[in-house]
């Protein structure tokens, strides 16, 4: 090998492809817009980005940015020199590096025989823009320094001769050593050439990001409840009732639905069936169905596959898969999406489940504790919610009584408030004024235990150390016209338009009925049921029997009498 075969051409021919052209504001390469940029900004801005991605993120970045330009100026070296042999064709991309000012080239060895797909060649590089660099921000490197340079010769050299080609920096001043120096060659002939191809693949950062952010939601959700057990404060009936419902059905893995208005506590109460159930060492999994944007629930849920949709550009797990061998808490279940619901159908009935845009099937075990503040069956009625799903999630079925209903309690959970935030705010008050309990009890909490809540820590907030709380402190100026909800509950009220006009009674007897009908009771095996229960109850007390179901004594006493006498015509029959 000669080396005149080494010799760059003339420069002046890629000379006269730059045009500086300042009226228009423009510098042309040939085809490409360029532009004049002070090392002193780029040194700033490859110090920045190593700051904030590290240095291997950094290094993908950088090799990446000169693997692009290489790419383009392969393009470039074809066309300028369609007569030339491929080597001395080969040569005008280490002449492109130095009118671009960003390093000498000196050829060492080219060896390039396209018919034999053979390529082999090794360049110094002297005084890199890099090394530079280095110099001027980031201190000597324990490793090669030339990143940008290094990514071009890969792109540039791969695009020219149509061959996959690798090169490493074997020397580099950035790390100490005499001279930069690089070796090309076929990738396959380097034995690490899988990982170092790494360095060209994007790995967008915001899918890590955003994998991360979930499990850190589910972190909190776990830190933020140290007790084994939630508790679950209250003492009136209507709360026990349900509380009673809970507990029994904690054990027994069954899909559970609770209904009740935004704010009384449903997820609270679906971490105590967690905690309460065989699955207690498994994940807890909470999804508020109505917070995630319709078209991403099913990938929320259900997980996605790497390219199903632009910007899927990572294969990630949905919550379910998160919550396998435990618990998901699905609350707004009615703002699922149809397909979201089929996939939830599914997994409820088949226990398995598919990522969006993946064909393969994927088994989960699950327990699904639904929540909703609306009433489910009307939303089957009208068409938005699976009546099938619906017979499914329905099965054991809890209502969780509103604030309002539980008028013995508000004070019981006003001083367990008071005592949490006098905690947190290292403060110590006298407790809440007369008139300021007769308040409590006198609002009617459209937002529940946490409005309640909300308003406790502001009345904490507001009051003065050793002082009492006042009504004042816990309702300030124009709220008790206003009562802020929170926007979300106001929003999702609006929404529904549902809270207005059912009471949870209502909601409760719709879902009942709906129940009993599909269960095909009759009448009379429903009052005999009745009846039994409520007897039971009251131990035998005929009037506290009657009490109970809303009837006078003696309309009891008749039809416990019709009762006994078609019992007695049954026996009879037979
Ligand atoms: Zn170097």
């Amino acid at each position: 090998m000669s080396d005149a075969h080494l010799q760059f051409p003339d420069l002046k021919y890629l000379l006269d492809k730059l045009q500086f052209k300042p009226e228009e504001g423009k510098i042309w390469l040939a085809e490409q817009r360029t532009v004049l940029m002070g090392l002193g900004a780029l040194s700033s801005f490859r110090k920045e980005i190593i700051t904030s991605m590290g240095m291997e993120r950094g290094k993908g970045f950088f090799m990446r940015l000169g693997y692009y330009s290489g790419m383009r100026d392969a393009e470039l070296a074809r066309k300028l020199n369609p007569d030339a042999t491929p080597d001395q064709a080969f040569l005008t991309g280490p002449q492109l590096h130095c009118l671009r000012g960003m390093v000498k080239v000196i050829p060492l060895v080219l060896e390039y025989d396209p018919d034999k797909k053979h390529f082999y060649a090794e360049f110094e590089w002297v005084d890199s823009f890099e090394v530079e660099i280095c110099r001027m921000s980031l201190g000597q490197l324990n490793e090669p320094a030339c990143w940008m340079l290094l990514g071009y010769a890969c792109a540039y050299s791969s695009h020219f001769t149509g061959l996959d080609i690798q090169f490493r920096e074997v020397e580099c001043r950035g790390q100490g050593d005499h001279q930069c120096r690089i070796i090309g060659k076929v990738a396959t002939e380097w034995p690490d050439h899988e990982d170092f191809s790494h360095f060209f693949r994007e790995a967008p950062l915001i899918d890590e990001l955003y994998e991360l952010q979930s499990r850190i939601a589910d972190l909190e959700q776990t830190l933020g409840y140290p007790e084994d057990v939630p508790k679950a404060l209250g003492e009136a009936p209507p709360f026990t009732s349900a509380l009673e419902m809970i507990d029994r059905g904690a054990n027994a893995d069954v899909t559970m639905l609770l209904i009740g208005e935004t704010g009384t506590g449903k997820e609270v109460l679906a971490r105590r069936v967690h905690s309460m159930s065989t699955r207690k060492d498994g994940p807890f999994v909470a999804v508020n169905c109505a917070a995630i944007p319709p078209e991403l629930i099913e990938s929320e849920l259900f997980g996605v596959e790497k390219g199903a949709y632009t910007g899927a550009t990572q294969s990630r797990k949905g919550r379910f898969e998160r919550a396998d061998g435990g618990t998901i808490f699905l609350d707004e279940v009615i703002e699922l999406s149809p397909r979201a619901q089929a996939a939830l159908l599914r997994v409820i009935q088949e226990g398995e489940l598919e990522r969006v845009g993946d064909d393969h099937t994927r088994s989960i075990d699950v327990r699904i504790v639904a929540a909703t503040n609306e009433d489910l069956a009307a939303a089957v009625k009208a068409g938005r919610f699976r009546a099938d799903l619906f017979y499914r999630i329905n099965a054991y079925m809890v209502v969780i009584p509103a604030l309002r209903e539980r008028q013995n309690d508000i004070a019981l959970l006003a001083e367990h408030f008071r005592k949490r935030y006098e905690k947190q705010y290292r403060k110590v008050t006298l407790g809440f004024t007369d008139r300021a309990m007769a308040a409590l009890h006198g609002y009617d909490w459209p937002g529940n235990i946490r409005e309640l809540e909300n308003a406790i820590e502001r009345g904490i907030i507001l009051t003065d150390e050793s002082s009492s709380i006042t009504e004042q402190n816990l309702f300030n100026a124009g709220w008790s016209q206003t009562p802020s909800v929170d926007p979300k509950t106001r929003k999702l009220n609006q929404s529904s338009g549902q809270l207005e006009s059912h009471t949870p009674n209502e909601l409760l007897l719709a879902s009942l009925t709906d129940q009993i009908l599909y269960n095909e009771i009759s009448i009379s095996d429903l009052e005999t049921a009745l009846i039994n229960k409520a007897t039971e109850k009251a131990e035998g007390n005929i009037s506290a029997a009657a009490r109970l179901l809303g009837l006078s004594r003696p309309a009891l006493a008749y039809r416990l009498k019709r009762q006994d006498e078609s019992a007695n015509g049954e026996a009879e029959k037979k």
